[in-house]
């Protein structure tokens, strides 16, 4: 017990210093909305491996890829280089499936937290390169972040989406800052080859963390953050891009 109460202790003096990333900003903590700046001082990370167990995700058709491993192997790269500036937990840290609402449920309630859910992406032909998705206005400048460092990373010619905000489950019903993460088209065969190399998705990681860093230190970019936009969470049902 007293082991536990040392250990717990450092978090908890931590998680006291998080503020939100504007002036005058108060203590951290959790909400629905997310109608403030970016979190900065946030104390924990939530890395979630997109898909897993039955659910492959995007298959390369030229190198044969799948996307729920080269997730599960970049949020542990990720892992690996932010270990000792913030706290990480993995959704999953192995090849298990994990439904997309159970996935929110252990994300949410938490103060001092931000959510990163990696992807690799298929698409329309030619496609490829870094997308990010988000939607709370508390999450726009960590998803800037990202999108500027994976870009960097990537030898990407485009067309692509880039940062787009749109209202998907893993970033609009959490209740902490959220970002979807496409790391690059495994339907592109170059980049295919490019995300199947392990030191190219070392870099890809690189950049994550770096991101995240950069967000945990400094708060948002600078720039005007976007408008609140009140919809309702995300369902199953919603028609696509809704
Ligand atoms: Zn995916």
């Amino acid at each position: 017990m007293r082991r536990l109460l040392l250990a717990a202790f450092p978090v908890l003096i931590l998680a006291s210093c998080g503020t939100g990333g504007g002036p005058g900003a108060v203590s951290w903590k959790p909400d629905y909305w997310g109608h403030r700046p970016g979190p900065r001082g946030f104390t924990t990370v939530i890395l979630d491996a997109g898909h897993g167990g039955h659910d492959p995700g995007a298959v390369s058709s030229s190198v044969g890829v799948r996307e729920k491993d080269l997730a599960l192997d970049t949020v542990k790269r990720v892992q690996r280089k932010l270990a000792g500036r913030v706290n990480v937990r993995l959704m999953r840290s192995g090849d298990e499936f994990v439904d997309l609402d159970e996935r929110v449920r252990r994300a949410s309630g938490r103060g001092g937290t931000v959510l990163v859910s990696v992807h690799y992406n298929a698409g329309p032909s030619g496609w490829n390169g870094p997308e990010n998705y988000w939607w709370r206005v508390d999450s726009h400048g960590l998803a800037s972040r990202l999108q500027r460092e994976l870009d960097k990373a990537s030898p990407f010619d485009g067309p692509n989406r880039g940062k787009v905000r749109r209202r998907l489950r893993l970033t609009r019903n959490p209740d902490v800052p959220c970002v979807l993460v496409e790391c690059g088209y495994l339907s592109h065969p170059a980049e295919a080859r490019r995300c199947a190399d392990p030191g190219y998705r070392d870099r890809l990681a690189s950049a994550i963390a770096k991101a995240i860093l950069d967000q945990q230190a400094h708060g948002d970019p600078p720039g005007p953050l976007p408008p609140p936009i009140n919809k309702p969470p995300s369902r199953p049902t919603d028609p696509p891009g809704s």
